[in-house]
């Protein structure tokens, strides 16, 4: 007998079953090919129609407009990081970053090996952790940056931009000239995002699209050809671009599997679909967390993510006897991440509502029994 949980680990992540069901009875042959997917040449007529379908359904998905490029890399969300910078910095040399908890301050630090630094805003300094995103107008902007950059979704502290930052030549905005770049890794997917108001999201997809293996860039195409010369050829947006992704070997078994999430995705209703899902699991979630005498978030209530929902035991003596409990009630990866503590449930797209609804009646079960 199979038996599934409800996994609600921050990343690699829960899969939809469909999925994972269609990816097994296609393992050994695919569509009478004979060969598994990963056996396949990447430049063979079978694959190059999975590569394309994947493209085609993500475009759709996010409506993301013609003049923009995907490009489907390795190295994930922190390779990013050092791929950004070479890519973008130019001859300005000079990144703006918002740093709203520990994903952006990652990638501050990292931008500076390739060009200056200016943290725009760090959350962290009023002293109250990453529970917010500090306010646009308190954002020390540089008028002549190379790009900006932002985390959308934290997935550690559990903070989520409402939307993107406001650009244009008012006081305040980021200058219109000023690409953005978003990192999305932990929700892409799971909520409307307006591409045409950055200038380069990217993510990896082991959060909330497929198997770790495979990183998304979605990038402007009058960003491309500005990549310094150090840069690794497979990481030059431009050459990687002009070679449909192809320019070396992808990672042909995470874009299959990317695929089918595509294909699961549209069965939902698309993004608009899931996102109603979404606001719907994370009502339930913090609903019961704000209900409970016993447990907390402490994220300030605009800004809560809705993928990631860190909580608290207020006592902490009781997160050994939770966790336990809740591994044998079938809910597993639940303790938090090791820097915060306490518990962290992330409630992605494949994690049905009736994970939720089983995680909440558990709290509530706890709470009565130890509350
Ligand atoms: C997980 C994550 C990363 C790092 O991804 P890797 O694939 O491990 O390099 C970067 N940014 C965000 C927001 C993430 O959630």
């Amino acid at each position: 007998m199979t038996r599934r949980v409800f996994n609600f680990s921050a990343g690699p992540a829960v899969l939809p079953e469909p999925v994972l069901r269609q990816a097994a009875a296609e393992m050994l042959d695919w569509q009478g090919t004979g060969m598994s997917v990963m056996e396949m040449s990447h430049r063979g007529r079978e694959f190059m129609s999975i590569h394309a379908r994947a493209l085609a359904d993500l475009r759709e998905l996010m409506a993301i407009p013609p003049e923009y490029k995907v490009l489907f890399l390795q190295g994930g969300g922190l390779g990013e990081n050092a791929i950004v910078p070479m890519n973008l910095m130019g001859p300005k040399g000079l990144a703006d970053i918002v740093v709203t908890g520990q994903w952006s301050a990652k990638s501050a630090k990292e931008a500076a090996r390739y060009g200056r630094v200016n943290v725009v805003a760090d959350a962290a300094r009023a002293g109250r952790g990453y529970t917010f995103v500090p306010p646009q107008s308190e954002w020390a902007l540089s008028k002549d940056a190379s790009y900006l950059h932002v985390c959308t979704n934290e997935t550690i502290d559990g903070v989520e931009f409402d939307g993107p930052p406001a650009q244009g030549d008012g006081p305040g905005e980021v200058p219109a000239g000023v690409p953005i770049v978003a990192d999305v890794s932990s929700h892409i997917l799971s909520r409307a995002i307006d591409v045409s108001r950055y200038g380069c999201l990217f993510g990896g997809a082991q959060k909330n699209i497929g198997p770790a293996g495979l990183t998304l860039v979605i990038i402007r195409e009058d960003l491309l050809g500005h990549a310094h010369p150090m840069t690794p050829s497979v990481f030059d947006y431009k050459l990687v671009a002009d070679n449909d992704s192809m320019y070396n070997t992808p990672p042909t078994y995470a874009i299959y599997l990317s695929g089918l999430v595509f294909q699961w995705l549209r069965a939902q209703g698309g993004v608009a679909g899931i996102e109603a899902r979404n606001v719907e699991k994370a009502a339930l979630l913090y609903g019961a967390i704000d209900a409970s005498g016993l447990f907390e978030n402490r994220v300030e209530r605009r800004w809560r993510s809705r993928m990631n929902v860190p909580f608290f035991l207020k006592d902490e003596r009781l997160n050994d006897a939770f966790l336990a409990g809740a591994k044998d009630a079938g809910l597993e990866q639940l303790k938090g991440h090791r820097s915060v503590g306490g518990m962290r449930a992330s409630i992605y797209n494949a994690m049905p509502v009736e994970g939720v609804r089983a995680l909440v009646g558990y709290m509530q079960d706890f709470e009565r029994r130890h509350g």
